[in-house]
């Protein structure tokens, strides 16, 4: 509220001083003349009525209003200052924005990417440029199984790409921008192929088999088994055979044809018992002339005649085994002639204790090949020097001379106990024994034969004889009944079939 009129103030103040308003107006005049814009409010006025000293003291303690007054410009200028400022500072901004987004955005760079140079964005990544550009023909390399066939076309080392010569990651590909002037090399990535793991498998050990005129076929060396790294793929389970790191070393088997130096000995053999008919006389005869011989008998048979078997052992003479069934070896299938040693071995085993690896091959036959597979299960195979022809049934005295005129010192003489009609054989050997006795022969078995010449087979490995046993042991017994006619046959083709090696050995030793 202003004051009407100044002028009756002053007036006042001059003319009446009894006037209590007048004391009101005089001061009401001084603070006109020093506030232009003051606007008193009623209790400013009131305060001036009563006490004019309090006046300039409640003035700043009064309401808002009036104590604000004095100071409202400031805050307009500052809002108007404000009002200015802002749009600069946006402006400012966005300029500022716009030039980093053209600097790094919008603005075209060039980059060579394997030799062509192509314009983009500012500020494109790695993978912008390779999926606008279909991968520039890069594909990832794939994964390849152990023989090379492909397991995933995608599997492979992937594609690669490279700014300046620094190869860039796939995982960063999305987080890399490209430079200006960049040179860029994007290539297919390389075919990978899968992991593996590695194995060893066994790799058999040959037979080397050099018997040429041996009388007795010997394993020299029983040699070992190889071994070759096999690689198994992770992925396809591929098996595929790698260098062998372990070479193989062959088995020896050697002939060998006993001299013993200084010594006129000479070894009686007798195949196909035992019989009940005639291994009992010939071992009277032999007990009666105090000779030493040896036996190879067949398997079915030493069951059938465990008595006779019995007697040979228990009369120190020597006890080898002509096979199970007196088979003709070559015939046979690996597993077929295993099997057929083997029992022929166990059946002697069971009905006398006979503990040998000594056989003679019926027939003599015995190749490189039946060695290759059966030469763990024996020994010794055993032939003969001086085939008597006893199988032919010549006469007594026939045998007597063949026996007599083929005799040499290690030579090994062969007869029969079993396996068909041997009472010459029986009628012979007195008249043999004799005569050889006659000529300082002195009787030796087949192993007192090898160690005098020091010659005796290789360790065996492990307990292979017994690995392969039991297949026919059960049937040696059912066999024997019939077993004779076949192997009074047998017999005679035993002698013809080495008929020429046997000479041929005899030839070479006279
Ligand atoms: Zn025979």
């Amino acid at each position: 509220m202003k004051n009407p009129d100044n002028t009756p103030f002053t007036d006042a103040n001059g003319s009446n001083n009894n006037n209590p308003q007048g004391a009101a107006d005089a001061n009401a005049t001084h603070t006109t003349d020093t506030t232009i814009v003051a606007a008193p409010m009623e209790s400013s006025a009131q305060a001036e009525a009563d006490d004019p000293a309090s006046a300039e003291t409640s003035a700043p303690t009064s309401a808002g209003a009036s104590a604000t007054a004095p100071t409202a410009t400031a805050p307009r200028r500052r809002w108007t200052k404000t009002l200015i400022a802002v749009p600069i500072l946006v402006v400012l901004l966005v300029a500022c924005g716009c030039a980093w987004a053209w600097q790094t955005r919008w603005r075209s760079i060039a980059v060579t990417v394997n030799g062509q140079r192509l314009e983009i964005s500012a500020g494109m990544t790695v993978q912008q440029l390779m999926s606008a550009n279909g991968d520039f023909n890069a594909r990832p390399g794939r994964l390849l199984a152990l023989d090379g066939t492909v397991l995933n076309d995608n599997g492979g080392d992937p594609a690669s790409f490279t700014i300046d010569n620094r190869q860039v990651s796939p995982a960063d590909w999305n987080s890399t921008r490209l430079p200006g002037d960049a040179t860029v090399a994007v290539a297919s990535g390389a075919d990978v192929t899968e992991g593996h793991s590695t194995e060893y498998e066994t790799v058999p050990r040959g037979v080397s088999v050099n018997v040429t005129g041996g009388v007795v076929q010997m394993v020299q060396s029983r040699g070992k088994d190889g071994k070759r790294e096999v690689w198994v793929g992770d992925v396809s389970g591929q098996r595929v055979e790698k260098d062998v790191v372990e070479q193989p070393e062959d088995a020896q088997v050697v002939g060998v044809s006993p001299h013993p130096e200084g010594r006129n000995v000479i070894a009686l053999t007798f195949d196909d018992g035992p019989s009940q008919q005639y291994t009992g006389p010939i071992l009277d005869i032999l007990k009666d002339k105090g000779v030493k011989a040896t036996f190879f008998d067949v398997g079915t048979y030493s069951l059938a005649y465990p008595d006779e078997e019995k007697r040979m052992m228990a009369e120190g003479h020597e006890v080898a085994s002509h096979s199970n069934t007196h088979a003709y070896l070559p015939g046979l299938s690996r597993d077929e002639l295993r099997s057929e040693l083997s029992a022929g071995l166990q059946n002697m085993q069971q009905a006398s204790g006979v503990n040998t690896r000594m056989i003679r091959a019926p027939y003599g036959a015995f190749t490189a090949d039946q060695w290759k597979d059966a030469y763990d299960l024996i020994d010794y195979n055993v032939i003969w020097s001086v085939d008597t022809k006893d199988w032919e049934l010549p006469g007594a005295q026939a045998i007597r001379s063949a026996a007599v005129s083929g005799a040499y010192n290690g030579a090994v003489i062969l007869m029969h106990d079993g396996g068909g009609n041997r009472d010459q054989d029986v009628a012979a050997l007195p008249g043999i024994i004799d005569d050889l006795k006659g000529q300082g022969y002195e009787f030796v078995t087949i192993s007192e034969l090898l160690q005098m010449v020091g010659a005796s087979a290789a360790p065996a490995e492990g307990d292979g004889a017994a690995s392969d046993s039991g297949a026919s042991a059960s049937d040696g017994a059912g066999d024997g009944a019939s077993g004779d006619g076949s192997a009074s046959s047998s017999a005679a083709s035993d002698s013809a079939t080495m008929a020429a090696a046997a000479s041929a050995a005899s030839a070479r030793q006279s």
